[in-house]
């Protein structure tokens, strides 16, 4: 594939000697009961990256036993919000400091582009940072008018012990929309990280330990969802469980945290369309279509996956958006041009490359790539940019996640068949649209069945800004006093003022 733009060239060093992952029990690192270890091979490089230990359930339950007691004990749970504040600021600015470490870690073991994990890394000391005021700004209540004898007020607590699970596609950057925010409430937490991506998580758990955070607030546990994340979502230690990773294992949670009614919130997969109109700024709209759908590689619950294009314009759109896909670089993680590296595993390259196989077999058109890229000098996997059209709305490409760089793109003709197109999916994380006219962007984003519906842009994220999904995508949100609200409980006190209650039982019948 000579056309495409492909970067091969290193400028960084992959560390002689893998990281080495422990967990961290109760405020010290530990090997695992049983001594057993995995090893996370980079996806773009083939070298081991990291050795981590692998957790078994005896780990599980000493972290949950150090959680449910440093909760219990109250320390952290009744701290100021000045001082839980204080903490998550300290982190922050840790993290600012060991920015070009966990982005190189970042990078190898998940295969992304350095430049992008560098990005995110920064983005999470900003969401820490963001935590760290909700801290000392958070507050419930007050009921002044249920009459002049009494007076109502909501506390707002700490939910308790939370169990963090995070998948492996923007690993520092998602532990870091969970774990501040539970803390900021007064939360204590046991993290389990993506098999594939343990090592910036260990980092954070050092970063928080330099902080000063107290021991047994932040616990981490490596290793697989079968046993380490099960036992996490079952133990009736455990008050609630904060999950992002497939719409397939969030629901294997719920169900297991059914047992105990644990709370679940949940961030899910996603199949997201774009959709633009005749009237929209066109060299926008191809730009954001291609970064909606190569940014990660794909491998993002926000990837624009489905465009649905006016049938005016669409023959344009798509050789525009071809021409475009064709400059991206793809290649070497690890070269700071690079804007799209590896995917994550070869399994999952063949799953990306049946559902192309089989939309070909059910008589789509392959506009570009639906091959795998070999990038010289490299022995990772890498998937070419794809754009597919002459697609049905029922086949598996257009209804499913992918989480490749894989563009579906289906054509309308009214607004009215572009919404149905937009709701008739299982999915509802985020919806775009593209449009010059007010109206029609106003029209869209009241009717798209998604958590967050951009106009006239694509993936645009603040910590202010609420994150989740509708239908499938989840339950709960992320970000913004949302986010904090989610680790937090209501108590209701009532109070009376004065003896102005009329006894139940009348002295009269006594
Ligand atoms: P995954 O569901 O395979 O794994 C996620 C995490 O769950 C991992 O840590 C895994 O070890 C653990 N796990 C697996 N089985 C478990 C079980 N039975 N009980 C408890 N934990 C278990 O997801 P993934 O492949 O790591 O990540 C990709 C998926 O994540 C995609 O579907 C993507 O859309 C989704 N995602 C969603 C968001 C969002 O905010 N909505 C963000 C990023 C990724």
């Amino acid at each position: 594939m000579s056309e495409l733009n492909v970067v091969s060239i290193s400028e960084a060093q992959i560390p002689a000697e893998p990281f080495e992952a422990r967990h961290l029990i109760g405020g010290s690192w530990q090997e695992s009961a049983d001594g057993a270890v995995f090893e996370r091979v980079s996806p773009s490089h083939g070298t081991v990256v990291t050795r981590a230990c692998k957790g078994g359930l005896k780990d599980v339950d000493a972290a949950i036993s150090a959680a449910r007691e440093t909760f219990d004990q109250g320390d952290w749970a009744r701290a100021s919000g000045k001082e839980r504040s204080g903490f998550l600021l300290k982190v922050a600015d840790l993290i600012d400091r060991e920015r070009e470490r966990i982005a190189l870690l970042e990078t190898l073991e998940s295969g992304k582009p350095i430049s992008q994990a560098k990005a995110e890394i920064e983005g999470a000391s900003d969401l820490w940072r963001y935590a760290a005021s909700l801290a000392r700004t958070m507050h419930g209540e007050s009921h002044n008018s249920l009459g002049s004898d009494m007076l109502g007020m909501v506390l707002k607590e700490p939910i308790g012990v939370v169990s963090i699970i995070t998948p492996w596609n923007f690993p520092f950057l998602i532990v870091s929309q969970k774990l501040p925010f539970a803390l900021a409430a007064g939360c204590t937490a046991v993290i389990k990280p993506s098999e594939m991506t343990p090592a910036t998580t260990v980092i954070l758990g050092e970063l928080c330990q330099e902080a000063g955070i107290p021991d047994g607030v932040v616990n981490i546990v490596l290793g697989y969802g079968d046993p380490v994340g099960a036992a996490m979502t079952t133990d009736t230690r455990v008050d609630m469980v904060t999950f992002t990773g497939s719409t397939g294992v969030g629901k294997a949670i719920v169900k297991s945290a059914a047992q105990t009614l644990k709370k679940v919130s949940l961030e899910l997969g996603g199949k997201n369309p774009q959709v633009i109109f005749p009237d929209a700024d066109l060299e926008s709209a191809v730009d954001a279509v291609v970064f909606g759908i190569y940014f990660n590689a794909g491998e993002c619950c926000n990837s624009g996956s489905r465009i649905i294009v006016h049938e005016e314009i669409a023959e344009e759109f798509i050789q525009r958006t071809v021409d475009l896909s064709r400059e991206v670089p793809f290649g070497d993680p690890l070269d700071p041009s690079t804007k799209v590296g590896a995917i994550i595993t070869p399994e999952h390259q063949n799953k990306i490359d049946t559902y192309v196989r089989e939309a070909v077999e059910s008589g789509a058109d392959v506009r570009l790539g639906g091959a795998s890229l070999s990038v010289p000098g490299l022995t990772g996997h890498f998937y070419q940019p794809t754009v597919i059209s002459n697609l049905k709305n029922d086949m598996p490409i257009v209804r499913e996640e992918v989480f490749g760089p894989v563009l579906s793109v289906l054509t309308f003709k009214t607004l009215e068949e572009a919404i149905g197109l937009v709701n008739d999916a299982e999915y509802g994380l985020s919806a775009g649209v593209w449009s010059e006219n007010v109206h029609t962007c106003l029209e869209f984003a009241r009717r798209a069945q998604a958590g967050t519906v951009w106009t006239n842009t694509w993936m645009d994220g603040f910590p202010e800004m609420p994150f989740g999904g509708v239908k499938e995508s989840g339950q709960g949100r992320e970000l913004g006093k949302y986010g904090l609200d989610e680790f937090l409980e209501a108590k209701t006190v009532t109070m009376r003022i004065g003896r102005t209650r009329a006894p139940w039982v009348d002295p009269r019948d006594r």
